[in-house]
């Protein structure tokens, strides 16, 4: 079940489609992706995708507040605080997991201390609710991976997303029970290294993902991103590894029900819009 493991639904440039969502989805469904998961990244446009996700029954939800978020200055929380809205948005029906979080050390020095704390807390709040995590990593890798050591829980896990790292960091997060999302960087004509990192994570452990509206593969490289682009994805993975595109499918949508743990909660009442 091809299933695109982290879109921003409240972020895609809808003009192609007289800015409805619904059609923007209904182009990704005819090229045959079956899920989405739509990433939280702030706390203003929460309670927009929640409305979405309860209204959508192919679409999930996470709830998180994106590292880069704390590079303009201190982040407003609500009066409970971060732990306490994340707990809150966290037992959302739709949400299925915790993030965007994480750490990205590449444009800012500045903010380290606030990422690492707000990182720090999205870990705690997804191993109370027993919810997997999903982390944003760039530059700054002995810093997650040290983190998740300490304060994540191996149980419920999580992923890291839009992989760019090597197969070093990719194999400590495999260790960690992490599993490892690919994004359309796979297809750019320099990505060599990234897709042999490609080559050696077993399929059991991928995910794939556009992270729309940005980082659309090749050959939409330079316009906005949407799901529908997830089919390059996964084209380009069975092609590295050699295996049909039909199991790239399977498979990773079997590891993405697995690790967000869908089974009893594929809403059949809800209807898609
Ligand atoms: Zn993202």
């Amino acid at each position: 079940m091809l299933t695109d493991s982290h879109c921003h639904l409240d972020r895609l440039d809808l003009s192609p489609y007289n800015d409805d969502l619904g059609a923007a989805l209904n182009a990704a469904r005819e090229r045959g992706v079956e899920r989405f998961l739509c990433i939280g990244i702030d706390i203003k446009n929460f309670p927009y995708l929640i409305d979405i996700t309860k209204k959508i029954s192919d679409v999930y939800l996470t709830a998180g507040i994106h590292p880069m978020e704390f590079n303009d200055g201190p982040v407003e929380f609500p009066e409970e605080g971060l732990a306490g809205w994340l707990e809150q948005a966290g037992q959302t029906e739709t949400v299925v997991g915790i993030g965007e979080t994480g750490l990205d050390y590449y444009y800012s020095s500045d903010a380290i201390e606030a990422q690492q704390q707000s990182f720090v807390t999205h870990l705690q709040v997804a191993g109370k609710l027993n919810k997997p995590v999903v982390v944003h990593t760039r530059d700054a890798r002995d810093d997650t991976i040290r983190l998740i050591r300490e304060y994540g829980n191996l149980d419920s896990a999580g992923v890291l997303h839009c992989f760019t790292e090597d197969w070093e960091m990719a194999k400590k997060g495999m260790d960690l029970n992490f599993y490892i999302s690919f994004s359309g960087i796979i297809t750019f004509k320099n990505a060599h290294t990234l897709r042999e990192v490609v080559e050696k994570v077993p399929l059991e452990r991928i995910l794939v993902e556009t992270d729309s509206p940005w980082l659309a593969p090749v050959p939409y490289r330079g316009k906005s991103n949407e799901p529908k682009n997830v089919v390059e994805v996964a084209r380009c993975i069975a092609e590295i590894k050699g295996v049909s595109y039909e199991q790239v499918c399977e498979q990773t949508g079997q590891n993405f029900a697995r690790l967000f743990r869908l089974r009893g909660l594929e809403r059949e009442n809800r209807q898609n819009v």
